[in-house]
């Protein structure tokens, strides 16, 4: 029979895709010797084959889930529901990687009313026992039966009215004896039946709602934004309780190997005591540091160094743990790689490669590379800083620095987003309903928690600059305003946070472009020295080259000449040439532009030095840049001397159904080679004037977009090489060019090996080769693609996440076509999956020469080469 629960001494830390991240490091530090409570882990094929079945648990499931109660009701010598020493459990959710997002943890299960008489002997505290069992069916009836937490709390409040006490800890416990009656009274009501009696079923209740969280809302959209497959299924982690809240000789905590914000080689955690573990994470009490620790129980603070420095070097890398004090004695319950900010995760690696705990190979894998990008975000103005006066303080949760308004709620937020705004969502505390507002934040502050709490965690997750635990500030979130003394902040209104310090500023403050050096560059340094897929930029102005170049760019992939013209003072000649009657005005529209576009690739050219420059030709729908409200036409029509009439009824002409598969491409080059003519010239006399001026070899690579057909390429490319020919006859000088295309239409795919006898290069645009082989418009895939994740069809945006199946099928058809038709053709994508890290790995791997994305993500694409290449050694 298929084994579905492993006790923990039965598993090992390798054993991660079975029992979870956690089951499995509960199984690796059972068997270091560590002390483990006791426990066991029902797999993640238990849950997958959960779904399979029919969202049930098969019998055979459920046999070996109560022996492995059996196992470990003998371990402890304790028996589940006993009168006098009973054996109580908590139940966590525990996926191949850590998800917030998913269940939360419950405690004390094994709770009835015959098990909490014997707490209350077994801990001589009637009062404890009875506000453990309240906590339990409260947990019980909202996390594993969805009944609304706040119903509990109504008749907590009003026992607490009754007694005219101010706080929980002031009820008796023949007070809380009440208040258990009454909440199972509203359990049946809510439910029907009773409140289960039954350990067995209690807990085979929380197995399935643990199964059950895998599928919610969040935990779903945890998974889209972190590359997460549906089918991994999460593991559940069954453990004896131990009580962090028996007095003050006990207590609860979380601490990492090293300062998860900065790196820092120093043991760093909090702790609260007389606790559970769930108010230090929930953030409802603001923790100790763990240093305090040191002074009131040397001996366990000694111990628990040790445990840690072990498990540090065991898994040589960061470790986070929680862990608890019972009555003076240590439980480990948890140890997993810590999450850490990108400037940590770059020291850490860096200083293990230095410390011989890790090789330069290791390292390189261990940053995400999608983490770097929070290392490239701006920080405050200095100058605007010592200027101004900060209105609060709270914990520096997560570095950077944000400016933005105010907003309080996770859905208010998400939709100021929506609409271009910069946001700042404030909250008393974060819960993982807030995940999405808090993706759609600048910055996160909350009035509560510590720096572990989920704010805290998910925000250095994700590089979201956070302030936690701003005691000063008063929130009241129906009325939409904080206030810090007597100041009042509305939403809408300005806030500023410093990630790094943990100051609140009452205004917009500026902010500015980070420095790349230190641990970033000695990495980026390594990763360059392993990587052979080559990294571009996609940069249509010199100030984004200029960017991109700073960030490591071998090139331009991709300038996409449309651009240069949507400024108020190009635009105008652009719409002339686009209105033109005749192919002779058209000309003299395009004899306006010619000197604009030279200038612009000249200053390209210059700033990037002789490295490969590929332009592109005209591409957009020409409609893009018309007038449409007649104001704009009465003043274009003026501009140009003809009537307002005439003009409109272009403007009118040029309208399309369906303009993404319309007028476009190389169609407009085809329809208007002149257009094509004034950009070649434009390229080739930058080249040469530039080459001149300057010396450097400039290499133009030109390059036709939205080809489906051979011809359709030779025609334009036709047109390309007589220009540039006669260009350089006329200015008497020979430079080396090439003419390539884009591989965006589904045909040009197919048909590859014709075109490569034509083309030079070719270059992935997979921005519309997705659209056009999934047939979902990219402008408007948004509206409709949510419930597609919603329901599992898909798991992310083929728009950001190459669809390797589909999409990369033709690509590796193309690239095989290609190469067997021009074995040295050159190779690159650069849609806007070339920043992805998971298609930069496709890439390398169906063989691409280069990757070309926008220039913050050249670092990203950098670090994600480099892995491919180790990966492949592998
Ligand atoms: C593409 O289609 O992938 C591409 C790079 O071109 P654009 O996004 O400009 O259509
Ligand atoms: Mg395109």
């Amino acid at each position: 029979m298929k084994k579905y629960v492993y006790l923990f001494s039965e598993g090992n830390a390798n054993m991660r895709d079975l029992l979870g991240g956690k089951g499995a490091n509960l199984a690796e530090m059972t068997n270091l010797g560590l002390p483990v409570p006791p426990g066991f882990t029902v797999t993640t094929e238990a849950c997958t084959r959960y779904y399979q079945d029919g969202q049930v648990i098969a019998p055979e499931i459920e046999e070996q889930i109560y022996e492995a109660m059996a196992k470990v009701e003998k371990i402890v010598g304790k028996k589940f529901g006993d009168m006098n020493n009973p054996f109580l459990v908590s139940v966590r959710s525990g996926a191949r990687v850590s998800m917030p997002g998913m269940m939360d943890t419950i405690l004390n299960l094994g709770l009835n009313d015959v098990a909490v008489e014997g707490l209350a002997k077994q801990t001589n505290n009637e009062r404890f026992a009875y506000d453990s069992y309240r906590r339990f069916i409260q947990m019980f009836s909202d996390v594993v039966m969805g009944i609304d937490k706040n119903k509990f709390e109504k008749i907590l409040d009003e026992m607490k009215e009754k007694k005219g006490v101010k706080h929980d800890v002031d009820l008796t416990a023949d007070d809380l004896k009440e208040v258990v009656k009454r909440f199972k009274e509203l359990y049946k009501q809510e439910m029907g039946y009773e409140f289960p009696q039954d350990p067995k079923v209690q807990l085979l209740e929380a197995v399935k709602a643990v199964f059950r969280s895998w599928n919610n809302p969040r935990a779903i959209v945890y998974r889209r934004m972190n590359d997460i497959p549906s089918d991994w299924g999460t593991a559940v982690n069954v453990q004896a309780m131990v009580f962090g809240n028996m007095g003050n000789d006990s207590g609860t905590g979380v601490a990492f190997t090293r300062n998860p914000a900065t790196g820092e080689k120093k043991i760093y955690g909090e702790f609260l005591m007389n606790a559970q573990g769930e108010d230090v994470v929930a953030g409802i009490r603001t923790p100790e540091p763990l240093d305090k620790l040191r002074e009131t129980m040397p001996e366990i603070y000694n111990q628990f160094v040790e445990i840690a420095e072990k498990l540090e070097k065991h898994y040589r890398d960061m470790q986070d743990m929680e862990f608890t004090i019972e009555r003076g004695k240590l439980y480990m319950l948890q140890t997993r790689s810590g999450k850490r900010t990108a400037a940590a995760a770059l020291k850490i690696a860096v200083d293990m490669v230095a410390e011989g705990l890790i090789t330069k190979e290791e390292a390189i894998l261990r940053i995400d590379p999608k983490q770097l990008d929070a290392l490239l975000h701006p920080t405050f103005d200095p100058e605007a800083l010592k200027k101004a006066k900060p209105i609060a303080k709270g914990l520096p949760a997560s570095p950077g620095a944000a400016t933005g308004q105010v907003y309080f709620t996770a859905e208010e937020a998400v939709e100021a987003a929506k609409q271009g705004k910069k946001v700042i969502l404030v909250r008393a505390e974060t819960s993982p309903e807030d995940i999405e507002g808090m993706y759609a934040a600048q910055g996160i502050l909350t009035a509560r928690g510590g720096m572990t709490s989920h704010a805290a965690v998910v925000a250095r997750g994700i590089g979201t600059c956070c302030v936690a635990g701003c005691e000063q500030i008063r929130i009241n979130e129906e009325g939409k305003y904080f206030t810090v003394g007597d100041r009042v902040f509305k939403e809408g209104d300005y806030i500023s946070l410093d990630g790094n310090t943990g100051y609140v500023y009452g205004e917009a403050l500026p902010t500015q472009e980070p420095s790349l050096t230190g641990d970033f560059a000695t990495l980026m340094e390594w990763a360059d020295q392993v990587r052979t897929l080559k990294v571009r930029a996609n940069a249509d102005t010199p100030r984004d080259a200029a960017q991109a170049l700073k960030l490591g760019a071998e090139g331009i992939g991709l300038c996409r000449t449309e651009h240069m013209f949507f400024d108020e003072d190009r635009i105008p000649a652009m719409r002339e040439m686009i209105v033109a009657r005749t192919e002779e005005e058209r000309r003299k529209a395009l004899a306006k532009l010619l000197p604009m576009q030279k200038g612009d690739f000249k200053a390209l050219y210059e700033i990037m030095e002789g490295k490969p420059v590929t332009i592109r030709l005209l591409d957009p729908p020409l409609h893009e840049f018309l007038p449409h409200d007649d104001e704009d036409i009465r003043s274009l029509a003026e501009q140009m001397g003809i009537t307002f009439e005439e003009l409109k009824a272009t403007v009118v002409k040029l309208q399309e159904f369906n303009p993404m598969l319309g007028h476009r491409g190389c169609r407009l080059a085809v329809t208007y080679p002149e257009i094509a003519e004034m950009q070649t010239r434009a390229i080739i006399e930058a080249a040469i004037e530039v080459m001149q001026e300057k010396g450097n070899t400039i290499l133009p690579e030109i390059m036709i977009p939205l080809v489906g057909e051979a011809k359709e390429f030779k025609y334009v490319k036709d047109v390309v090489v007589r220009t540039a020919e006669q260009v350089m006859k006329e200015k008497g000088v020979k430079i080396e060019y090439k003419v390539g295309t884009m591989i965006e239409v589904p045909r040009a795919a197919l048909t590859a090996d014709e075109i490569a006898k034509e083309a030079e290069f070719f270059s992935f645009g997979t921005n519309d080769l997705t659209q056009m082989t999934f047939g979902f418009s990219r402008d408007d895939a948004g509206k409709f693609l949510e419930e597609y994740y919603n329901k599992n069809i898909f798991e992310s945006d083929p728009f950001a996440k190459l669809d390797q199946v589909g999409v990369g099928k033709l690509m590796k058809m193309a690239v095989e076509l290609g190469r067997a038709a021009r074995p040295d053709i050159k190779m690159g994508i650069c849609g806007e999956h070339g920043g992805d890290p998971s298609s930069v790995e496709f890439c390398h791997r169906i063989g691409l020469d280069y990757v070309s994305c926008s220039p913050y993500r050249v670092p990203i694409a950098r670090l994600a080469a480099a892995q491919a290449k180790l990966k492949e050694k592998k």
